[in-house]
């Protein structure tokens, strides 16, 4: 190895080993702490069953297949004929927003929640009664929002 690159390797550790060691982080100490996200953030799909008319759009434009039409028995058996609503894998989203634009009656929206860790590969199929109840935080830590720091580029600070 030239002496040139051997310097250059050598400075490279220098400027990890200060940063090690000199606040503040850029990391969070997640879960307890968590980051406060922005509004129009993409996270995970939620589903209101009452102002849905059963359309099928969400299922039609969906490029990852992650949004199905199932057969919703009861009102199957209410209205005497075949009644269909969305329900979701939450595997296959790829939170391209295609459903949430196409909906005619804004019954699907972008969660916050993206850090929803299920067991096996089944649990994230939730079929539209699932859907419907929506989903929770897994954590509650403390928020923090990011905010520029000129000397490392980006910061947490508490939100109030
Ligand atoms: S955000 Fe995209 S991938 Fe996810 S369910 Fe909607 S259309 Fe499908
Ligand atoms: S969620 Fe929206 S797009 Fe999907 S079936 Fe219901 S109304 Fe239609």
């Amino acid at each position: 190895m030239s002496v040139d690159r051997t310097l250059r390797h050598v400075k490279a550790i220098i400027t990890g080993a200060k940063y090690l060691f000199s606040g503040p982080r850029m990391t969070i100490m997640y879960p307890d702490e968590i980051e406060d996200l922005p509004d129009g953030y993409r996270g995970m799909i939620e589903y209101d069953w009452n102002t849905c008319i059963k359309c099928s759009l969400c299922a039609m434009i969906c490029p990852a297949d992650a949004i199905k039409m199932y057969i919703s028995k009861e009102e199957s058996e209410k209205e005497k004929k075949t009644v269909k609503r969305p329900g979701i894998n939450y595997a296959r989203c790829i939170f391209c927003g295609f459903c949430v634009d196409i909906c005619p009656t804004n019954s699907l929206k972008f969660s916050k929640i993206h850090d929803i860790a299920y067991y096996t590969y089944d649990e994230h199929v939730l079929p539209p009664e699932k859907f419907a109840e929506g989903i929770k935080p897994m954590y509650k830590g403390r928020k923090v929002r990011a905010i520029l720091d000129e000397r490392r580029g980006i910061k947490y600070e508490p939100v109030d």
